[in-house]
């Protein structure tokens, strides 16, 4: 099969004829119709983050397709269906994490392109219990960048619990250099207006300590792009 491959990090992703892989116990292969970008997937090419993959690597973790072989142990029912496969490739079911569903933080996990050869390629093995049916009405181009990118978003205004007659705002900071330092989503009430005053908890990991500016979002009803709401000076202390 042909995959596009991180030979090195840094380097242009280089397209190399591989073995199809097979499926091991409790896996399927998924044939790839498409596969979102995440920046995540550049971070991985570059090596960015201190828990680093082992190149050569295959990345991505939006890929859409059907289940073309199953491994030992996977319902037979699963064959041929259409299913996503996300940056979670496993988590260990069984630490605290994990338990009461944050599995997405178990320490034992592996992820989709970047511990695991991901989605760049014409198959991917992934595992039966992570992999995400997708709905006939969806097509694979539209289902893939929510594999990732949807549904983090959809999970921050799930966990917002967002009712009706609120407004979840992006927040948008950036450093002196107009470099992104964070991503963070707030619920205000429509009472509260466009200008009402929020009070904003930033994840510590996300920030860097240093000037910059607080930008935020919101999605216009209209078109549903985000729109700048205001942009305030930010100083983020540690
Ligand atoms: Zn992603
Ligand atoms: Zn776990």
């Amino acid at each position: 099969m042909k995959a596009a491959v991180v030979t090195d990090f840094g380097k242009p992703l280089e397209i190399l004829d591989r073995p199809t892989p097979e499926p091991g116990p409790g896996q399927v292969l998924v044939r790839m119709e498409a596969s979102g970008l995440c920046h995540t997937d550049i971070h991985a090419a570059h090596g960015d983050w201190p828990v680093k993959p082992q190149p050569p690597f295959v990345p991505g973790h939006e890929g859409v397709g059907p289940v073309a072989a199953l491994g030992a142990g996977v319902p037979k029912a699963l064959l041929a269906k259409r299913v996503a496969v996300p940056w979670l490739g496993s988590s260990c079911g069984a630490c605290r994490y994990c338990v009461p569903g944050w599995e997405t933080l178990c320490e034992s996990q592996a992820n989709s392109g970047y511990s695991v050869d991901g989605c760049y390629a014409e198959y991917a093995v992934a595992n039966a219990g992570a992999v995400v049916p997708v709905p006939d009405g969806v097509s694979s181009f539209d289902a893939a960048p929510l594999t990732c990118a949807g549904v983090t978003t959809y999970k921050a205004i799930k966990v917002a619990r967002v009712v009706p007659f609120e407004a979840t705002f992006k927040l948008k900071i950036t450093d002196a250099a107009g470099r992104t330092a964070a991503d963070v989503y707030v619920t205000a009430t429509s009472g509260s207006g466009t200008r009402g005053t929020f009070d904003v908890t930033i994840p510590y990991r996300a920030t860097r300590s240093g000037a910059g500016l607080l930008t935020a979002y919101w999605n216009s009803p209209e078109d549903g792009h985000a729109v700048v709401a205001d942009t305030v000076p930010l100083t983020v202390q540690r």
